[in-house]
Parts: C-alpha cells; sequence; structure tokens
C-alpha cells in the first residue's frame, strides 16, 4: 500500500494536511517543478525562485527525516510539466494506490485535482488546508445568506474564537476592536524606517535564480536584490526582525508612503506566509506577545493581527465562496488596455513610478502602493479588470489567485460591484500628497486639475466621477464626492474631462 502525497510549491509547510499520518515505511512524497505552474501567467523571476527554492528546501528537510521524497527539477528530461503529468508518472513510477493532497490556493488547480483519480484510476483524498485559521465550510456557514458580507464582523468573530487580544470572552483588548483610525499618519521627516532583514541567497537558491535566469529570461522582474526567506528558520527569524524593529511603528505609518523607502514599517511576509514556511498563527501570537510585554503598542499590534486573522482570511473565504464566476464580473464596465508603463516604470507619475520600479526590482510595494497608487489609478482610468489582475497575479512574490484577486478585482477596481468594499477607494492626488512625499519630486503639480502641468489623479479622479454619477448616485458612501461634483462649475468640469480624453489618448 503506498500512498502518494502531493505537495505543491505553496505548500511548504510542515503542519501540512497532506502530511498528517505519513507512513515513513511506505508513502512517497511527491514535489513537482513544472513548466506550466510557472507560466500560466509569466510570474516575476522573483517568485519563481522562491517558490522552487522553499520547495527544494522543504524537501531536503523531509529526506533528512527519512521521509521518501520523488522531487522532480523543472529541467528533469523526463518531466512532463503539468501537475496531473507528474501526478500520474510518479504514481505508476511508485505503483502507488491512493493520492493524499490538501485543498490547493487557486480554483484552476482544484479542477485539476479534481480530474486526477480519473486520469489515474486511483482514490484521491483532497483535505482541508488546516494552515488558515477559518475552514472554508466555517466561512460559507458565516456569509449564510448575509446579503452585505464585511469583513469587520468576520473578523470579530475570529478574535473570539482564537482569543486574541481579548480580555474577556466578549471583550477586546483595550475596549475597542480596531484601532484604524490611528493608523493613518504620514512619515515624519526625521524618522527612517529600519531595514528589513535579507536572507543572501544559499546554494539553492543560488541555482535556482540561475535556473530561473535561464528558463525564464523574458519573465518580469530582476532577480538581483532576492532576498526572501526560504526555509521555516529564516521566515521566523523575518518575523522577529519585524516584530523587534518595525512593529512599534507599524501602526501609526501603515498607511503612509516615500520616497526611497520601499517597505517603511511592514512586515513583509506575505511571501513566506503564502508559500506556507511561516503559520499565520504564530506571527499574530508574536505581535500579542510584544504588546503584552510592553514593547510595541496597540494600534500596531491590533492592526498587524487584523490583517493577518482578518483580512488575509476573509479575502480567501470570498475567494472560494464567490469563484469561479467571481473573476468574471465587470461591474464599472472598464476596458481601457493596461498601459505598457505597468511593465517599465516609465511614467511622468513619480508615486506610480517608485511603485512599479520597486514592484520590478523587489517584487513587492506594500498595501498602501498597491491600492491607493497602481490600484486607484488602474481605477480611475477604467483599465480592463482581467489585464489588471493578471498583473497584479504576475509582479508580486506573494501573489497567488485566492489573495491577489479579491484584493485586486475587489478592493482595487470594484469590479465585483461591492463585494469586497462598500465603496471604491477612489482618489485623487490630494490623497497621495498627504500620505507621501512623492508630489514634491514629481513633474506633475498636485495642485492642479487642468493645464500641462496638472496632477493625472486630479482630472482622472473627477472623470471617473462624472463617468459613474448615475450608478454611484445609489450608494450613500458616494454621497459627499458626488456632491462636491455637482456643486462645481460645470465648465471646470467639462476642462477636466477633456484633459483625461487627452491623456487616454496619449497612452
Ligand atoms: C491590489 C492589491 C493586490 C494585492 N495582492 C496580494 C497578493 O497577491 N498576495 C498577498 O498576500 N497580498 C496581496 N495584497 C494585500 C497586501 O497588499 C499584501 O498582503 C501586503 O502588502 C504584503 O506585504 P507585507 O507582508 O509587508 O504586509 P504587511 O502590511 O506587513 O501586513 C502583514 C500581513 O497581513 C496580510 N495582509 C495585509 N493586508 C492584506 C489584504 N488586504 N489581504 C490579505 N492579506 C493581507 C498579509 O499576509 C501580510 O503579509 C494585495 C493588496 C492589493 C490592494
Ligand atoms: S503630483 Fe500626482 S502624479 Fe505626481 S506624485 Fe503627486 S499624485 Fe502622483
Amino acid at each position: 500500500m503506498t500512498t502518494l502525497r502531493v505537495v505543491l510549491g505553496d505548500q511548504c509547510s510542515e503542519a501540512l494536511s497532506a502530511l498528517d499520518e505519513l507512513d515513513m515505511a511506505h508513502d512517497v512524497v511527491l514535489f513537482a517543478e513544472v513548466r506550466a505552474e510557472c507560466t500560466y501567467v509569466p510570474h516575476h523571476k522573483q517568485k519563481i525562485a522562491l517558490v522552487l527554492s522553499a520547495m527544494r528546501h522543504f524537501a531536503e528537510a523531509l529526506r533528512h527525516r527519512g521521509v521518501m521524497v520523488a522531487y522532480t527539477r523543472l529541467d528533469d528530461p523526463a518531466n512532463t510539466h503539468s501537475l496531473a503529468g507528474e501526478v500520474a508518472r510518479m504514481a505508476a513510477v511508485h505503483d502507488a494506490t491512493r493520492i493524499i493532497a490538501t485543498h490547493p490556493g487557486e480554483f484552476r488547480v482544484l479542477q485539476d485535482m479534481q480530474a486526477w483519480s480519473s486520469r489515474t484510476g486511483l482514490p484521491v483524498e483532497i483535505r482541508d488546508d488546516t494552515r488558515f485559521l477559518c475552514t472554508l465550510s466555517r466561512f460559507r456557514a458565516w456569509a449564510g445568506e448575509k446579503k452585505q458580507l464585511r469583513m469587520e464582523y468576520f473578523y470579530r468573530q475570529i478574535r473570539r474564537s482564537t482569543g486574541l487580544l481579548m480580555q474577556a470572552p466578549d471583550e477586546p483588548v483595550g475596549g475597542q476592536w480596531n484601532y484604524d483610525h490611528d493608523n493613518r499618519a504620514r512619515l515624519p521627516k526625521d524618522i527612517r524606517p529600519p531595514s528589513p532583514k535579507r536572507f543572501p541567497p544559499d546554494a539553492i537558491t543560488r541555482e535556482v535564480i540561475a535556473l530561473v535566469e535561464r528558463e525564464f529570461a523574458d519573465h518580469f522582474g530582476t532577480t538581483a536584490a532576492f532576498g526572501w526567506p526560504v526555509t521555516a528558520a529564516d521566515a521566523t527569524a523575518a518575523l522577529e526582525d519585524f516584530v523587534a524593529h518595525r512593529l512599534p511603528r507599524f501602526g501609526d505609518y501603515q498607511d503612509a508612503m516615500a520616497e526611497g523607502e520601499p517597505t517603511l514599517f511592514h512586515a513583509l511576509i506575505g511571501a513566506a506566509l503564502n508559500v506556507g514556511i511561516l503559520d499565520p498563527m504564530a506571527a499574530c501570537r508574536a505581535a500579542e506577545q510584544a504588546y503584552r510585554a510592553g514593547h510595541a503598542p496597540l494600534n500596531a499590534v491590533e492592526g498587524f493581527i487584523r490583517q493577518i486573522l482578518g483580512w488575509r482570511e476573509y479575502v480567501r473565504g470570498v475567494y472560494w465562496l464567490r469563484m469561479p464566476h467571481y473573476a468574471e464580473t465587470n461591474a464599472l464596465e472598464a476596458t481601457r488596455t493596461l498601459p505598457e508603463f505597468y511593465w517599465s516604470a516609465d511614467t511622468s507619475m513619480a508615486c506610480m513610478r517608485a511603485a512599479i520600479t520597486q514592484t520590478r526590482d523587489l517584487a513587492y510595494a506594500h498595501h498602501i502602493q498597491r491600492l491607493m497608487v497602481t490600484g486607484n489609478f488602474a481605477l480611475l482610468a477604467g483599465l480592463d479588470p482581467v489585464a489588471v489582475n493578471e498583473w497584479y497575479l504576475v509582479v508580486y512574490a506573494d501573489a497567488y489567485e485566492w489573495v491577489e484577486l479579491p484584493n485586486t478585482h475587489g478592493m482595487a477596481l470594484h469590479a465585483d460591484g461591492g463585494i469586497m468594499a462598500s465603496k471604491p477607494y477612489a482618489a485623487s492626488g490630494a490623497y497621495i500628497n498627504r500620505m507621501s512625499d512623492h508630489c514634491r519630486g514629481c513633474v506633475h503639480d498636485v495642485k492642479q486639475a487642468t493645464g500641462p502641468k496638472a496632477c493625472p489623479f486630479n482630472y482622472l479622479y473627477w472623470d471617473f466621477m462624472s463617468r459613474h454619477a448615475a450608478r454611484f448616485s445609489r450608494n450613500p458612501r458616494m454621497a459627499m464626492p458626488l456632491r462636491t461634483l455637482a456643486k462645481m462649475d460645470p465648465a471646470k468640469v467639462a476642462a477636466m474631462r477633456a484633459e483625461a480624453a487627452r491623456f487616454f489618448d496619449a497612452l
């Protein structure tokens, strides 16, 4: 009786359910580096290197413990280059009698997995992914018949059930569930964020980077600055570095942006969490411990825990609740082609240039850059959601569809019509100017809305509001900007719309 236990690239976790009750004498654990997974979208080179390196390190750790590992390398001549192909091939090689896997993160992989049984003639058991705090069935039950889902209520329920930052069963520490209002400061000139710990590539990672540079030379991004954790030990060290040096100010400057500061006080743990080498509960516990030890204030710790316990779990729930139709909606009927500068960073807009340049070099941008700069531009310009979703899935080291899609399609683009967010996150240049220093060095003038020097975010914002005024009039949360629009001199609105039209023509 040989069981083939499949570990996918983003499942490099000791506690993976597919590895539960492993029979060391008979079971074989399969890892497969396949071209189909590297190219279904042309991922950033750092993302491919990170996943392949995490797989190789995890497989090595299992082998050391005496586990029988079947490992297909990308350059293996026998590689069929698809997951289904490698599962079938290895099931035959090892004479497997059944297959066990953990529920994948992406809908297309689940469909693939559901066909493994007919392809191999073997029973396939797909186990829950217990690395998440909320099971999909629990999320489904919570969502029930609710007309509107809101992250905040989901988050409170998970706080109650985990006991994180709770002082009594229904009493959050500090008396408040959410300190978001305290998390909106601009970065003062005299505060320089400490650089995050980097993990210089070891021999395995260097070999993988060379492979990626050879096989995926035309993919977006550079690998020179690769410094991601690729093992559980590295990921724990990255978390400790964040908790010790950046968590205390994470809350205050969570929404800030600054020229030359690509990471500010953020954790940079998304890639490690999503590939499976860091446990989300361990990250939350470490932050809670820092609060209880008096090392970090409540607004920082609650803000951080809310991202992981709340947003991360919530977007996964929404993804699996709504797929596959979720990806097909286009509530704002946006159809414009993605401009070339999303790849080249060749744009006069300093805020966009900074976000895209660091994305290319680091496979990273923090939340506000993704939402309020590149996402906001895509929303205002009416860029086609399919192209924008693909861009976000390509360019970040932490990008997997279950988390990328609700954030992009729902939160940034409002293409889901309001499932993820009750109103579009649309903003003019004033927001970017308030939260960053980008405007100071920009050729555009953030105070101008028309004319050759005008900030594109200004006229695009009002053009967007005018285009969708009728649609948004049914949304009470859009009442304020619509009132402002209604009071504006029609000639001014016409001039901004003409400016927007010229801008689009030149794109
Ligand atoms: C348009 C858009 C696309 C995004 N695409 C992705 C993606 O592909 N993968 C991804 O992991 N996150 C995505 N996010 C969410 C968020 O931007 C990243 O998780 C975060 O920037 C990762 O960096 P960090 O580890 O430094 O996060 P921090 O800001 O330090 O936050 C800590 C952790 O909280 C979690 N988190 C924070 N915000 C969110 C969120 N909105 N949704 C889910 N988890 C969250 C992440 O695990 C993150 O590592 C996206 C957000 C937007 C607006
Ligand atoms: S002026 Fe406008 S385009 Fe330039 S950095 Fe500011 S918001 Fe961005």
